[in-house]
């Protein structure tokens, strides 16, 4: 079923990139945790599989064909987590190689990088994503080799045109990479707007039920640059385990659903917080007012995502006196599950964040949205009455 070539992603991710096993009928994927393999009296690797799963795990082809196509892709590589599959591409760079990134980053990533790029003689620069001749500004023909982006990116949900990223990393002979954890394949196509490779951290909307440390590269093309990723998660041992893999193509298998239930539900909400008395801004891309608004609807189909902010008139005291009185959002970091989160960002980053004090992330699950708007009105208005 799924070898044919022109069915909607839907139907591919409903099926999880799988048809039932021939031999034995499982409709449902069967757990294989085995780290190694059999070889018959011939010496032969019983079962044509690779010997050993560092190498070869039997639990990731039919994930990764199926997040390549949902991509459009020619591969995709599922690692441990979203950082482990982020530094295999960091670590394919070579001394002396610039790269370039905008300020507004995940700020894991950004950390790592800053002090990875020191240590290993990487040349970073760090353009202003809310300014769209920025990006060409950093770059260095010839020395650049790599641009790194995020679209919306966090936690002011900043747009990023991809296509003249692309235009702009590729005239100067870079490759371009985008972090699309937030817009997911459901509502953004990095790869078709000219993107070289697509991140995202699985741990997210791709598993979808915060029980799964994941995380997935996937390449336009199978070049050298591939194969040379491909080494790292072999040899590195980023490996995603059996039991995390079944999770995660289990959690495939709703993306759409959750997705487009959290964008509506996000895009509902921040209409209805917009203008709001009690708040000094909402930042959603959905919305007209959002600087992002006009790429967003050209580059994000079916939807604005599923993450939100807002601001807070009364600064960090009035933000995390909301967040004490939410009753169904729940108090914690991370984002792209099931139940609404929400989170003070800048206790979490620390003093060095530019994440403004007065600012609460949202992250909109698929519960109601007419109970995740009335636990915010409730929230606001106990607030204020202190
Ligand atoms: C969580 C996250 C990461 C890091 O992924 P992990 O799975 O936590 O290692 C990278 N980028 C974005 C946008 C994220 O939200």
């Amino acid at each position: 079923m799924t070898d044919e070539p022109d069915l909607k992603p839907e139907t591919l991710a409903a099926h999880g990139g799988r048809t039932p096993d021939a031999e034995r009928g499982d409709v449902a994927p069967p757990l294989r945790p085995s780290t190694n393999y059999a070889r018959d009296q011939d010496y032969r690797q019983i079962g044509g599989q690779g010997g050993y799963s560092r190498a070869d795990s039997p639990s990731y082809p039919e994930i990764e064909s199926l997040l390549a196509r949902l991509e459009g892709g020619a591969g995709a590589m599922v690692f441990a987590s979203g950082m482990a599959a982020a530094t295999a591409v960091w670590l394919s760079l070579a001394p002396g190689d610039h790269v370039v990134l905008p300020k507004v980053v995940y700020w894991g990533l950004r950390d790592w990088l800053l002090q990875f790029a020191a240590n290993w003689g990487l040349g970073v620069d760090l353009f202003d994503q809310g300014d769209p001749a920025a990006l060409a500004r950093a770059l260095k023909p010839g020395a650049t080799k790599l641009v790194w982006i995020e679209s919306p990116c966090n936690p002011t949900w900043d747009v990023i045109d991809i296509a003249a990223a692309a235009e702009a990393a590729h005239g100067a002979g870079a490759l371009l990479a985008v972090d699309s954890t937030v817009a997911t394949p459901v509502l953004t196509q990095p790869i078709a707007l000219g993107a070289d490779l697509v991140f995202h951290s699985g741990t997210k909307y791709l598993n979808g039920h915060g029980d799964v440390m994941a995380g997935v590269l996937v390449t336009a093309r199978a070049d050298d640059f591939w194969a040379k990723l491909r080494d790292k998660r072999h040899r590195g041992g980023g490996v995603l385990g059996a039991f995390e893999a079944w999770l995660l193509q289990r959690g495939l298998r709703t993306l759409y659903l959750r997705v487009g239930r959290a964008s509506e539900s996000a895009l509902a909400i921040a209409r209805h917080f917009e203008g709001h008395p009690k708040l000094a801004a909402v930042l959603y891309p959905g919305l007209e007012s959002h600087p992002g608004h006009a790429i967003a609807k050209r580059q994000m189909t079916g939807g604005f995502g599923g993450m939100l902010s807002l601001r807070m008139k009364g600064g960090a005291e009035g933000a995390l006196e909301v967040a004490r009185r939410v009753r169904i959002f729940v108090r914690a970091t991370s984002l792209g599950g099931v139940e609404s989160l929400i989170e003070h960002r800048a206790s979490i980053e620390g003093p060095t964040s530019p994440v403004p004090a007065d600012l609460l992330r949202l992250s909109i699950g698929i519960e109601d949205p007419q109970d995740l708007i009335a636990d915010l009105e409730q929230a606001l208005a106990r607030a204020a009455e202190n």
